[in-house]
């Protein structure tokens, strides 16, 4: 397909709740615009899920776990199923792609070769993990046995922030199908529409009505009835640091449901006077935060680089971001679209008038753009240099496309000023020391540390965050364990005596 533009003015994409396997409007009929951030027009009003779409939505997800139907399914069953859905999401990746791009600015290149095919390499990477995990047998008394199961946890309550809808969306919703959870997920209020054809790809492909369940509404209405609903079990949250924390008070007055949240970062990227190849650094560097406007949980936002080699870096990563192309997002020759809303521009934007009011601070870009006359939310790669570590620029998550420099007169005090943050998703060393790489990334405060590298990452790895940027993690087998509770059977094989060698509690 090339002409992207025509293929979005054709969607009609499906805009109503999907609950109990069924789609069907909000109760009070209660809608919410969606905008396309390409050009600022509305695409469509979905759906707004009200407390009562919501309890309906974990009544039928309590319901279908309950009833066995998809928990207590042989597991080769389920594995076939989620085959199923990654096979629909491959014969629907066009659409997906359109989708994804036109609600969040993704460039559609990006959305249809990196987005929708790693959601779909989610999907069937935990399909295939479903009978490929054994329970354990402790070393019990002669006369017992002792089993260790994984039992799926119920229902689970995922909230998704609008930056990845659907990736994010996969690593939380495949794990948890996998292991025989419900789920009832509550996209972003910007970004919707992908996820609601995931549900509708997930009932064609045999996921039993109930099972998985699309809510989509504004957070503090659906979000929150969500995080306070009783029968769900465990939310599984990825967005803002204020609103993750919200639902540990959610489930603190409701039933203390577990809460696993994946929340914001501040990330550093540090480059040392004996970096082995400044220009790929460089290159790294730019595409490490300006990838997605800078709407990346885990985007280098931090430049941290040793005194005598800033002005040669400085250069070279300038020239990086102003070569990239920025424009259109449904044009298939755009590396980087939109930031997702006004609101977002907005903010950023501020960030950029208090750089700029900064006299110590030297700001690069920072100019609102119309490429092709579009009025959508379109922002220059941004650097500012200069930035005090300990000032709101270096500090704050700004969540759009800007990088603020600072610099080190050595490695130690490049890492301390790394983890000078209350944030830590993820960091990067470059370095020529294989000694210094190692005791960068054993002293570097992150859920992942690159050296020589930034933004690697797949589904064979935990992804998440230590102080501020949370407490799960998403992604790789671990992923399994989050979505399961272990179950311990003791078996007397010894004609009722083994309580008599019970330890003593
Ligand atoms: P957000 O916290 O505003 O929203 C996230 C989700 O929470 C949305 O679905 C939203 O509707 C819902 N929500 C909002 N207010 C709510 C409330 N009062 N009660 C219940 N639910 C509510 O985040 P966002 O702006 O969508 O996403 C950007 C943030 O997400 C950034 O901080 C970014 O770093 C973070 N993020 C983190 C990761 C990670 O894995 N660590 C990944 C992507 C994004």
């Amino acid at each position: 397909m090339t002409d992207w533009i025509a293929a979005a003015a054709a969607l009609t994409p499906e805009t109503r709740l999907f609950i109990d396997g069924e789609f069907r409007p909000a109760a009070d009929d209660a809608t919410f615009p969606t905008f396309a951030p390409r050009d600022g027009t509305e695409i469509a009003r979905v759906s707004s899920a009200g407390e009562a779409d919501v309890d309906a939505a974990v009544t039928a997800a309590h319901r279908a776990f309950t009833s066995g139907i998809w928990a207590r399914a042989d597991r080769r069953e389920r594995q076939r199923v989620l085959f199923r859905l990654a096979d629909l999401m491959e014969e629907h990746l066009d659409e997906l792609a359109l989708l994804e791009s036109i609600d969040s600015g993704h460039p559609i290149s990006d959305a249809r070769n990196v987005d929708v095919p790693n959601a779909i390499r989610v999907f069937r990477w935990y399909a295939e993990a479903i009978d490929k995990v054994s329970d354990q047998v402790a070393p019990a008394p002669e006369q017992a046995l002792a089993l260790v199961t994984r039992e799926a946890l119920g229902v689970i309550g995922a909230v998704v922030p609008w930056n990845y809808p659907l990736i994010i969306t996969a690593w939380k919703a495949a794990p948890a199908l996998a292991t025989g959870n419900s789920v009832v997920l509550k996209p972003a209020e910007n970004t919707s529409l992908s996820a609601l054809k995931l549900a509708a790809l997930a009932a064609a492909a045999g996921v039993p009505a109930g099972v998985f369940n699309v809510v989509p509404g504004l957070g503090p209405v659906a979000g929150q009835a969500l995080g306070r609903h009783s029968l769900v079990d465990k939310i599984t949250f990825t967005g803002s640091p204020k609103v993750g924390l919200g639902f540990l008070g959610y489930a603190a007055e409701s039933n203390g449901k577990l809460v696993a949240l994946e929340l914001g970062g501040k990330s550093p990227q540090v480059v040392l006077a004996d970096a082995p190849d400044l220009d790929a650094a460089a290159s790294a560097i730019a595409w490490g935060i300006f990838y997605n406007a800078g709407q990346t949980c885990h985007g280098g936002s931090r430049l941290i680089v040793e005194e005598s080699i800033h002005d040669e870096l400085l250069t070279r990563v300038l020239a990086h971001a102003s070569a990239f192309n920025i424009g259109d997002p449904l044009l298939a020759d755009t590396q980087i679209g939109t930031i997702a809303s006004a609101t977002q521009l907005e903010r950023v934007l501020s960030y950029v008038e208090l750089a700029r009011r900064d006299p110590s601070v030297t700001v690069y870009g920072g100019e609102v753009l119309q490429p092709d006359g579009l009025a959508g939310y379109y922002l220059a790669p941004t650097v500012f240099d200069g930035v005090d570590n300990s000032s709101p620029l270096g500090q704050e998550e700004i969540f759009g496309p800007a990088l603020s420099v600072s610099t080190a007169r050595s490695a130690a005090e490049a890492i301390a000023l790394a983890n000078d943050s209350e944030y830590g998703l993820a960091a990067s060393i470059w370095t020529s020391d294989l000694a210094t790489a190692h005791r960068a990334a054993r002293e570097l405060r992150a859920g992942t540390v690159w050296v020589n590298s930034y933004d690697v990452a797949d589904v064979i790895t935990p992804f998440g965050g230590f102080k501020r940027s949370g407490s799960g993690r998403d992604r790789s087998m671990h992923a399994l364990d989050a979505y399961t509770a272990l179950k311990t059977t003791w078996i007397d094989l010894g004609g009722g005596t083994l309580s008599s060698h019970a330890e003593s509690e």
